[in-house]
């Protein structure tokens, strides 16, 4: 038999002031072609065992953008942001482009982007070469809103 636990008062008031103030967030992941090079590569001698960087090459570039949410109902749609951020790269109407940047370029000109959509939310993106290696980039708005839901208890600070 597994005796039920209750909570007391307290610590479901408590419960609810950690939920109150729980950091959300949303993320999606899509994927794009690209081709990319290296020029440096080709020439300084400290980059001689990947040379081959320099010439450009092909990779499938992997996002997994992470964004800040107010609350928990669909505050941004997983599907229509993910369409919006594929939706920059289209070739019609690009905003953003893939060739020759690093991961770490590729990861600031989207934010910048998110950043004029969703202006005051903390937003991580990640940006990998097939999968394989890539970067994490964490861009915190000092200005965004830190308590999410109004706690709907004041606790004392015992
Ligand atoms: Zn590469």
């Amino acid at each position: 038999m597994i005796a039920k636990v209750m909570a007391t008062q307290e610590e479901r008031e408590r419960t609810e002031h950690h939920i109150g103030l729980a950091l959300r967030s949303i993320w999606v992941t899509f994927q794009k072609e690209g081709i990319h090079k290296y020029p440096a590569a080709l020439e300084d001698p400290r980059l001689a065992d990947v040379s081959f960087l320099g010439h450009p090459h092909r990779h499938i570039f992997h996002f997994r953008v992470s964004i800040s949410v107010f609350h928990n109902d669909r505050n941004i749609e997983f599907i229509q942001f993910k369409r919006w951020l594929e939706g920059l790269y289209n070739s019609e109407n690009a905003v953003l482009e893939l060739d020759y940047k690093s991961c770490e370029m590729i990861a600031d000109d989207l934010y910048r982007q998110i950043n004029l959509k969703y202006p005051g939310r903390h937003v991580s993106i990640e940006v990998s070469e097939d999968g394989e290696n890539g970067c994490s980039i964490a861009y915190m708005d000092t200005q965004a809103p830190q308590e999410i839901f109004p706690s709907p208890v004041q606790l004392g600070d015992n």
